[in-house]
């Protein structure tokens, strides 16, 4: 028998099927990893098929060195998975069967599945340990504790006087296997009775096919998928579950974890490695039915697939932005194919392209028009920050809002302030003649950190120190940008200094659990305000936070990207979707430069049906998707002449299939990327918009960029990022 092969090495040339011999005795399955001599080395692969007959002639062929587990570790559905997304994203067989296995088991690098434990020996004999201090005292410890951790005793009495005791046969080590659960905050499970809204959701999705729930904030999504879950559950299935940066929402997780205790799973970013090995594991037995998890999540082992949901559906983290590139949403409807089961995408802001195709019928719209408490949505008020300047306050913060804050905590309420960036300020600038500070390595502006009193870079994380000169003009009117997170805090504290105010972004997240440390404190303290960038955004169910200010809200407007007001629209949502979640009336002061653009009179009245049709209308007539698809080809390379010769080329070979497809390329350009460097690397790029249902052009293309060989070439369909 035969052995089809893919070797587990990143590399172009190796990304096809090996064939091996299976040596007579040796057990080997479909989706089997197994050791394999490759040259001179033994490499590790993935098996996936077996065969009878091999067309590598008898003297050539190799035979497999060995397995690596006794199991088949990637399952049938999986493997079906990896063909069609090599298809669909045009990805490399062995960077798909990566993502299918947690890192660490691919390098060997899990440590302490067991850990070791001492014991003392049966009729041990510590006499002859009075000169052996550490020794002894180590006895006496185990003699009160019975039983210590291996480790621990290491630490405490070093390591030659343990291996001194286990030699004179005074304690003897055990194996035991350790269990890592990821923290999870306590919650107790509240029995609610569904409202009528949430009993016809759960009634509507039946069968297989995709259900789009469009829901308000705070209309009860959570509490739907629960009782879908528990519904699939009950009939011996398991369910996955998408959100967006679990470690973001650990509300969401208490909440889970109380309803269905053991039978959940986590996979997230987060997890130490251990913890992701472990819960893997639960997932692959089948001892946990129900996986949460963030994006990758969607490659969970699980079998008997009943339910697939995908919660805040509309969120770009869903989208791997990084080699190899895939969308979520796109394997997670392959997975509920596969298992005839429903595909369920929740959002209070569906992306227009799913809105579209629900409004197409090819998917089903579920509506809950309210919010879950009976309460109406916060009101939303816009504030002309423009009118606040004529009026002579050139603050960051309108009246409107500095009186409402005072309201808030007269009331021992909360308030969430929303501001787009991190760091102190945006950036360094001249007043003389505009120089900005820049990354030597990447095309960006740094950011000022006051904390350390040092310019970073968000690209490549290289620090400078802070100028206090103009390198160009030599001025010394040198001063900062726009505001950042870290300076709201500071006004505010100058402003209201007795009232706790607590900051969350990158930087004060940086720390493992810190996330959920900063939730708790805000949740115990009354009055409070928390001042946070996206990760306040989205999720978060806190009773008394009646207050939600949106401190610059223009800032997701001007970016050069087609989504860039549908993004603007979700975030003016999901964040004043925060306030008056319970019975108290929440009320949000939205800030802008701009009041009159549409996104803000649609976002203030909760209008995503007109909303809707404004943006697919202004898309459709400038052929944007969901009404084309958009291809851009990044390249790059540290040298520019290199970029340069393989983007040319590359252009040349595309010419060719446009004139082959004139009707159907509606637009295609080379030139450099909106940031021309980063970390060192020169980028180009093409662009591409093509009519719709054109996945064979769309492959020509593919090929046409796989002769570049010294660039690296990133292939996105429709990409988040544009820049
Ligand atoms: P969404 O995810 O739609 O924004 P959530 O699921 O977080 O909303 O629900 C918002 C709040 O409403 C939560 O505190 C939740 O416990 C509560 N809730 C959900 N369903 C009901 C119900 N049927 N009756 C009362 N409260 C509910
Ligand atoms: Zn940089
Ligand atoms: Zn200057």
């Amino acid at each position: 028998m035969f052995a089809s092969v893919i070797i587990d090495q990143d590399a172009k040339a190796l990304d096809r099927v090996f064939d091996y011999r299976i040596p007579d005795g040796l057990d080997v399955q479909k989706g089997m990893r197994v050791n394999v001599p490759f040259g001179a080395r033994i490499l590790q692969g993935f098996v996936i098929d077996i065969k009878e007959k091999s067309s590598v002639s008898e003297n050539k062929i190799k035979s497999i060195y060995s397995t690596i587990e006794n199991f088949p570790v990637i399952k049938k559905e999986l493997l079906e998975l990896m063909n069609f997304m090599c298809d669909e994203f045009h990805l490399r067989q062995s960077s798909v069967l990566r993502l299918f296995l947690p890192s660490e088991m691919r390098e060997g690098k899990v440590k302490e599945l067991f850990a070791k434990y001492a014991t003392l020996c049966e009729n041990y004999d510590k006499n002859n340990l009075k000169r052996a201090k550490k020794q002894l005292l180590a006895v006496e410890k185990l003699e009160n504790e019975k039983r210590i951790k291996l480790s621990d005793l290491k630490a405490e009495f070093g390591e030659s006087a343990i291996k001194a005791l286990v030699d004179k046969q005074i304690i003897i080590l055990e194996l035991e296997e350790i269990k890592r659960v990821p923290y999870v905050a306590h919650r107790s499970d509240k029995k609610i009775s569904l409202r009528k809204q949430q009993e016809e959701a759960i009634a509507a999705v039946k069968g297989s096919g995709t259900y789009l729930l469009h829901g308000v904030t705070g209309s009860g999504k959570t509490e739907v998928y629960m009782h879908l879950i528990s519904r699939v559950l009950d009939e011996g299935k398991s369910a996955i579950m998408l959100v967006p940066e679990i470690s973001l929402t650990p509300q969401v997780v208490s909440t889970f974890r109380a309803r269905f205790g053991d039978k959940i799973a986590l996979l997230h970013s987060s997890l130490s490695a251990g913890e992701r090995f472990d819960e893997w594991r639960r997932i692959f037995s089948g001892e946990a039915g129900v996986v949460v998890g963030a994006r990758s999540a969607i490659f969970a082992p699980v079998e008997n697939v009943g339910m697939i949901i995908i919660d805040e559906e509309h969120e770009q983290s869903y989208v791997s932005e990084s080699n190899p590139r895939y969308i979520s949403e796109v394997v997670a409807a392959f997975r509920a194919k596969y298992n005839g089961c429903p595909l369920v995408l929740g959002s209070a802001t569906p992306s227009v392209d799913d809105y579209q195709r629900a409004k197409q019928g090819e998917i089903s719209l579920i509506e809950m028009p309210l919010r879950a408490n009976g309460k109406e949505l916060p009101r939303i008020q816009i504030i002309d920050m423009m009118g606040e300047i004529r009026s002579g306050n050139s603050g960051m913060f309108s009246s409107q809002l500095l009186s409402d804050l005072a309201k808030v905590i007269n009331d021992k309420k909360q308030a969430m302030i929303f501001i787009n960036r991190r760091g102190y300020s945006s950036f360094m600038m001249c007043r003389e003649c505009g120089y900005v500070a820049k990354c030597n390595d990447c095309d960006v502006s740094l950011v000022y950190h006051r904390e350390d009193n040092r310019l970073k870079c968000h690209y490549c994380g290289k620090q400078y120190r802070v100028l206090d000169k103009c390198p160009n003009c030599g001025s010394d009117k040198i001063k900062q940008g726009a505001v950042g997170t870290e300076k709201v805090v500071g006004e505010l504290q100058s402003i209201f200094p007795d009232v706790k105010i607590l900051r969350m972004d990158n930087d004060t997240t940086s720390k493992k659990n810190s996330h959920q440390k900063i939730l708790e404190d805000f949740a115990s303290t009354k009055p409070a305000i928390l001042v946070g960038t996206q990760m306040i955004a989205k999720g978060h169910d806190f009773e008394d936070v009646t207050l939600v200010g949106i401190v610059d809200a223009d800032q997701s407007l001007y970016r050069s990207d087609y989504r860039s007001t549908e993004r603007c629209f979700q975030l003016i949502t999901q964040v004043s979707g925060r306030a008056g979640r319970s019975q108290f009336e929440g009320k949000v002061d939205l800030q802008t430069y701009s009041p009159k653009h549409y996104v803000y009179k649609f976002a203030a009245n909760y209008d995503y049906k007109s909303f809707f049709k404004k943006e697919a209308n202004i898309r459709q007539t400038a052929a944007f998707p969901p009404f084309s698809k958009i291809i851009r080809i990044l390249f790059s390379h540290s040298d520019e002449n290199v970029v340069k010769d393989e983007l040319k080329s590359c252009y040349n070979r595309l010419l060719k299939v446009r004139e082959k497809y004139f009707d159907d390329i509606i637009y295609m350009d080379a030139m450099k990327s909106p940031i021309k460097r980063i970390k060192n690397s020169f980028r180009y790029q093409v662009i591409i918009r093509l009519k719709l249902d054109s996945k064979h052009i769309e492959d020509e293309i593919f090929e046409c960029t796989q002769e570049a060989l010294k660039s690296s070439v990133f292939f996105e369909v429709n990409p988040e990022n544009m820049s």
